[in-house]
């Protein structure tokens, strides 16, 4: 019997609910975070939960060295807006292609090392379509993806609709295993990142590119995580390893480091020119607004001359991962700025940051699953240039009281989820946690 619209309305709702009562079943539904950033006073913002409002510090941006505050960045972006007006009204082909998008492909080309550089809309979009337009261009061609590499990466790579080899997340020995099973004239794509942003791990960028000559392959680099912060100019952590010449394409954002918004690649004129006039991620929509390339290219160039925000944003990575470790807390130790403290448990990983913003007023993501993979959930600071002693005394104390509830977890040295029981005073019942693990 053919069904009513009534009926067909409520499957479709039915499939909507239950996909997302799945998600509250495993504890990891997720919930933003309201906040008005206010001009000048990051990291300190206001967050609307369930109180009307409450002054907040924010530990988890990937602003990472607050340039979205930055005087020369916002003078750059209010004389754009009064000077060419909102958006650039079309795509880079159909009048959207202005001298800001111009000068910022070349700025980025030359900050880079490379012949050209091309805008996208965000990094995801850089990845996502860069990747799926070289794996279309080459028949046969295999994409050989470190196995955590971003979402963006793996959406490129299957929309390419290739083969694609996982291997093992910085180990070379496997990576070079996978390749040797291909003759020289396959083609390859070694896709990898510089800095991987949920465990501050980094990849030996020359070794790899090293395997790649030898096995005939591209190197695809997404330096998301670096741009801005690594090398003397800021220009990534393949320029601070000294061998940004070797890498074949670099991938990076505006968003985080230059506190804007867009993506790019960074190439040979070749292969730019060749993505501009394939890829539909690059083709098909309307270009970034002049006043967000204008922004861009005020913030790269200040942190092409300036390194005081960088050195800060290492001292304070340092401090904070020192006090924790003193603290006695399970920091996953790396070199990169990045702080993440493991916790391995979804719905502990929740209750542990809901305390944080409702009893410390300390604004922290949880980190679960797929972010990171189930069983690893986790706590992820990022400490900015702009987070004083105070910020950070703060924050050690916070924790090291949530800390001093799981006296389990400091005597197997485990995640802060073992054994951990934190009752929260707030009104939010929902941040409530009793469960032992
Ligand atoms: N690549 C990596 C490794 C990322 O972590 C992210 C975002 O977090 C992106 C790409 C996407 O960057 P964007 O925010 O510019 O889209």
């Amino acid at each position: 019997m053919a069904q009513s619209l009534d009926n067909i309305a409520q499957n479709y709702t039915y499939v909507f609910k239950s996909k997302i009562s799945a998600l509250h079943a495993e504890g990891r539904y997720r919930t933003f975070a309201t906040l008005k950033r206010r001009a000048g006073e990051y990291p300190h913002a206001e967050s609307y939960g369930s109180d009307p409002m409450q002054d907040v510090t924010v530990w988890c941006s990937n602003d990472y060295l607050g340039m979205s505050q930055n005087p020369v960045v916002l003078g750059a972006m209010h004389s754009a807006l009064e000077t060419t007006g909102a958006g650039s009204g079309g795509t880079r082909n159909i009048s959207g292609n202005t001298r800001y998008h111009i000068e910022l492909e070349n700025e980025l080309a030359d900050l880079h090392g490379k012949e050209a550089a091309l805008l996208f809309t965000s990094a995801y979009v850089a990845n996502d379509a860069t990747l799926s337009t070289l794996v279309k261009m080459m028949p046969g061609c295999v994409v050989f993806s470190d196995a955590k590499n971003h979402a963006s990466m793996i959406a490129g790579i299957r929309h390419g609709g290739g083969e694609k080899r996982i291997w093992k997340h910085n180990d070379l020995a496997d990576l070079e295993r996978q390749l040797q099973a291909y003759p020289l004239s396959t083609p390859k794509i070694i896709a990898f990142e510089s800095v991987y942003s949920m465990d501050g791990t980094m990849s030996d960028i020359g070794a790899i590119c090293r395997l790649a000559r030898e096995y005939g392959a591209l190197t695809y680099l997404d330096e998301v995580h670096a741009v801005g912060m690594y090398s003397p100019e800021g220009a990534g952590l393949a320029a601070a390893q000294s061998v940004a010449d070797q890498v074949d394409i670099i991938n990076g954002t505006l968003a985080k480091g230059y506190g804007v918004m867009g993506g790019y690649i960074a190439a040979s004129r070749d292969c730019v020119d060749a993505i501009r006039s394939y890829a539909p991620g690059f083709i098909f929509t309307t270009s970034l607004a002049p006043v967000l390339a204008a922004g861009a290219l005020a913030s790269i160039r200040y942190l092409r001359a300036h390194s005081l925000e960088r050195a800060v944003h290492k001292d304070r990575a340092r401090e904070v991962t020192k006090r924790l470790l003193e603290a006695g807390l399970p920091v996953m130790q790396n070199e990169s700025h990045i702080v993440p403290v493991s916790v391995c448990d979804p719905v502990h990983c929740k209750a542990i940051t809901d305390a944080l913003m409702s009893r410390y007023r300390i604004y922290v993501q949880p980190i679960n699953y797929p972010t990171v993979a189930r069983g690893t959930e986790r706590i992820r600071l990022t400490p900015t240039p702009l987070h004083s002693d105070a910020d950070i005394d703060h924050l050690v104390m916070a924790l090291s009281e949530l800390w001093k509830t799981c006296p389990l977890a400091l005597s197997e040295g485990k995640g802060m989820a073992a054994g951990c029981h934190i009752e929260n005073s707030s009104s939010n019942s929902s941040d409530t946690l009793t469960a032992v693990k």
